[in-house]
């Protein structure tokens, strides 16, 4: 699997050369038509990989924590496609290629145009919802333009409208002997003076108007009150139907549409009749009661990006710019104009279509009786709703709604969006990379989630997945195993071929856990009984979750489970953090809790989260962790740094004179690309070293500073043993399983688990105060199966100091260890937000049913 050749010359240059056309001109095109094929793979700790992906088909990467697949995944498959569709772009794009950090890799052959679906945030404008991520809100539009009824948004009345066309056939029709007057409305029941409409009267060469009611010579046009409202309509003609006169009416209409901008109307004695008849027509969209009158209904009438259906008030944000929690009170946080709301569709408006569940406003919208016509324009567009969400139902959507800011969804709700939407475009021949995307997921719906997968690569894409979830590694067509350890100790392939034929046969961890032969860590099963000390939150009020009580037994290992949109976050992260936080602070509790007791136990509360620690290359594990100026001193201390002159500030990257200054001490360059997100580039000058050539000879037992900026944690361990202030934090990020990171790896590169456990390690360095609250939130993000094993230790030991440890996890061999679980359910949205039980993990399988008892009784 692993060969030692040396890239040559020759290997570099053709590597880009591995364009699909070209491959598929191979002698042996039929391989390289069926498989991806990476050859000599070295990015960051790979050993000269070779791999054989094949194409259309799901293949799954899977390693401990560090093992080198985000490397093969992301940093060289993904990277290299993204290259070579750069070079197809124009000259512009190509003059970076040279600076971009190329894949370290002899070729790839095969490769498809790749594309990421990944959990960042960075792409999606704080505009974006998930209807417009998902561009199911574009169709909406479509929708609503075609076919939904609008009304005056002053008076309610139905605006309608008619093509001229029409406006005549109904006039012609009028029995011969009618008496037909037919005039053109001007003002409808507006304040002021009109006198520009009443000149315009008689520059058209009218010569009756009737205003208020009453009719008018042009010579005797009365003086308007200004502050009054009037209704003015100039006379067209009065005719008197007769076979031959249909030109002249038809003239008339013309006339009056011109001059009032769309409208006719006609007052008709029938020669049955003594009274006349008011009727009034327009071409377009205006409420004929009120005269209000709309532009062209279109999609972008209903867009909150446009200024055509922006709210004005808010510019379609739908709360007070900057101000997020101040709803816009012009239009109720709907983000549109009145006009916009005012159009209907069967009594909702699109924002009240947007407001329900996703799977609740499929079902409204198949049920729609339209009729004939409606329903030709109508159907295909409900048929392309309807089937895109129909998508993001299959992956465990189905509580979102359309209108939810895409910047409030978890990082594994948002991948889960993209892939519904990835799905739902169709694509062909492409090599789609996910990164775990069972993350957030119950096991209740991997197997919907693999469907998704499988949809997605039967249309003919290959789908290369990371992933560490049994269920997802089960279902694989090939499943590659790297490893056998994170940073230098892994890089290479371990195994790879069929789950199965891995099961039966192989050797790694991977294989051993899939035959079930890994022990896993037993409960602990601290007791919690009825007296015991606890934290106690009354009458919960938010999203989902409506007086909603729960107890935090205290100095346990806490699970709280539930599916995707239950509320876990909602119980956990608003109601328990917000009200811990607030109390310790001093401050009233928050809105939505009504009273909380048993916070007197706790003196402090850590948030571990999977936000990142840091957006700039400038932060690093070594500065995030409090132990990089102590690295600092012991350089200033050696005879090298003292003969020079150098003190602790000289080895800084971020200020003073000791760093490089073509890149300002952060060892790459940003160029920002105006198509695509902004790469960095390796500094010219110093290479990635951050410092000046002079702080760079100071060297300590042989290795200069920048060297130990590039040492894992592992390797620093041993190397600044004898200084406790560095060896402690260090330490601790090698028991939460990061010993393979570097000491200075930007923390733009880390992934959300990673920098979860970073903080994690920050806090277990700090002394703990044994009455500390700890929150977690996915820990086993990221997380091989061995790793969770060393997690689980890290979790248990600092209860048994006396502190409380709170996870939301899915990861049902972290749950079983937990000494209390709490599960919330029983689906997502308006389904769930209820506590379906509180117990031992073990009774509560037993005594309970929900989709976390089912997937527990799975288990064992
Ligand atoms: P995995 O995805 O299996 O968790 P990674 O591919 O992310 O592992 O990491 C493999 C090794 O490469 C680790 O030692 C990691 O620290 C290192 N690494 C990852 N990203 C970078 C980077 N941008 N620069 C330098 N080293 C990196
Ligand atoms: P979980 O953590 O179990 O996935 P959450 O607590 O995030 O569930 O969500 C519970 C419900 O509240 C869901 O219906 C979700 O859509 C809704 N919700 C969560 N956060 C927000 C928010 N910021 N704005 C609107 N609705 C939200
Ligand atoms: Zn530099």
């Amino acid at each position: 699997m692993k060969s030692n050749r040396k890239p040559s010359a020759a290997a570099k240059r053709t590597r880009n050369e591995a364009t699909p056309e070209s491959a598929d001109q191979q002698p042996n095109g039929n391989v390289a038509n069926r498989f991806i094929e990476i050859r000599g793979a070295r990015t960051h700790n790979l050993k000269n990989v070779d791999l054989d992906i094949p194409r259309g088909k799901l293949t799954v990467i899977t390693g401990v924590s560090g093992s080198g697949k985000s490397s093969l995944a992301f940093d060289t498959l993904f990277a290299e496609g993204q290259r070579q569709y750069m070079e197809s772009l124009s000259s512009y794009a190509r003059q970076f290629l040279d600076q971009m950090e190329r894949p370290d890799v002899d070729s790839i052959r095969g490769l498809q145009p790749a594309l990421c679906i990944d959990q960042q945030q960075g792409s999606v404008s704080s505009r974006s919802t998930v209807g417009t991520v998902t561009e199911i809100y574009d169709y909406l539009r479509l929708l609503m333009a075609r076919i939904a009824v609008p009304a005056c948004h002053q008076c309610g009345s139905p605006i309608e409208r008619q093509s001229t066309m029409q406006i005549a056939n109904s006039i012609h029709a009028l029995p011969i002997g009618t008496k037909l007057t037919i005039a053109a409305p001007m003002v409808i029941g507006r304040k002021g003076a009109h006198a520009d409409v009443l000149e315009r009267i008689a520059k058209a060469g009218l010569l009756r108007a009737r205003i208020d009611g009453q009719q008018y010579e042009i010579e005797d046009l009365p003086t308007l009150a200004v502050r009054k409202e009037h209704s003015i309509s100039a006379i067209v003609d009065r005719i008197v139907v007769r076979e031959d006169s249909r030109e002249r009416i038809d003239q008339a209409i013309a006339v009056s549409i011109r001059l009032s901008n769309g409208l006719v109307e006609t007052e008709a004695t029938l020669p049955s009749a003594d009274s006349p008849q008011f009727k009034l027509y327009s071409t377009r969209f205006a409420c004929l009661a009120c005269g209000h009158s709309l532009l062209e209904i279109e999609p972008r009438t209903f867009s909150f990006n446009s200024q055509y259906g922006a709210c004005e008030a808010c510019q379609g944000f739908g709360h007070v710019p900057d101000q997020p929690d101040q709803v816009c009170k012009s239009c109720e946080g709907k983000r549109l104009k009145k006009e916009s709301l005012a159009i209907r569709l069967d009594g909702r408006s699109i924002s009240d279509i947007a407001m329900m569940p996703i799977a609740e406003a499929a079902q409204w919208l198949s049920q729609q009786k339209l009729d004939e016509e409606k329903s030709k324009v109508g159907q295909p567009i409900v048929r392309e709703i309807v089937q895109r969400i129909l998508f993001l139902q299959e992956v465990g959507l189905s509580y979102l709604t359309l209108d939810r800011s895409a910047n409030t969804l978890s990082g594994g709700e948002l991948q889960r969006v993209r892939l519904a939407s990835s799905i739902g475009t169709g694509l062909v021949g492409v090599c789609y990379v996910l990164d775990e995307p069972s993350v957030g997921l119950h096991p209740r719906d991997t197997d919907r989630l693999i469907e998704s997968l499988r949809k997605l690569q039967k249309r003919g894409n290959t789908v290369v997945v990371v992933e560490h979830d049994e269920t997802v590694m089960r279902m694989s067509d090939l499943l590659v195993d790297i490893g056998p350890g994170a940073g230098k100790f892994g890089g290479t392939v371990v195994a790879q071929g069929s789950p199965e034929s891995l099961a039966q046969s192989g050797t790694s961890i991977t294989a051993q856990y899939l035959r079930g032969e890994k022990e896993m860590p037993a409960s602990r099963a601290r007791p919690v009984d009825q007296d015991h000390p606890k934290i106690q939150i009354i009458g919960i009020d938010k999203n989902n979750l409506h007086n909603v009580s729960v107890d935090f037994p205290l100095h346990r290992l806490i699970a709280v489970t539930g599916v995707s949109g239950s509320g876990k976050s909602t119980l956990v992260h608003d109601s328990l953090a917000d009200s811990v936080r607030k109390t310790l602070a001093g401050e009233p509790l928050p809105k939505y809790v009504r009273r909380v007791s048993g916070l007197e136990h706790i003196d402090k509360l850590i948030e571990v989260d999977q936000t990142p620690i840091g957006r700039s290359p400038r932060s690093i594990p070594a500065t995030f962790c409090n132990f990089w100026d102590e690295i600092r001193k012991v350089y200033a201390k050696t005879r090298d740094a003292k003969q020079r002159g150098f003190n602790a500030a000289r080895f800084s990257f971020n200020t003073g004179t000791g760093r490089c200054e073509a890149c300002g001490g952060q060892g790459r360059q940003k160029l920002e690309m105006s198509f695509l997100a902004d790469v960095y580039v390796a500094c010219t000058q110093c290479h990635t070293r951050r410092f000046n050539r002079s702080t760079l000879a100071v060297k300590f037992k042989g290795k200069s500073i920048a060297d130990c900026l590039d040492m894992s944690i592992t390797e620093a361990l041993d190397f600044f043993d004898a200084f406790p202030k560095i060896s402690t934090p260090l330490r601790c990020l090698q028991q939460v399983g990061l010993g393979y990171i570097a000491v200075g790896q930007p923390s733009t590169t880390l992934s959300g688990g990673e920098a979860q456990r970073i903080k994690l390690a920050n806090e277990l360095a700090k002394t703990d105060t044994g009455k500390t609250l700890y929150l977690l939130d996915e820990p086993t993000t990221g997380l091989h199966i061995d790793d969770v094993v060393r997690l689980i230790g890290v979790m248990q030991s600092l209860v048994d100091k006396g502190n409380t440890v709170l996870v939301v996890e899915h990861h049902m061999d972290l749950v079983r260890c937990a000494d209390w679980l709490i599960d919330i359910g029983p689906g997502g949205g308006d389904a769930g937000g209820t506590i379906i039980g509180a117990a031992a993990p073990k009774d509560f399988a037993a005594r309970f049913d929900s989709p976390t008892s089912q997937a527990l009784r799975r288990l064992t």
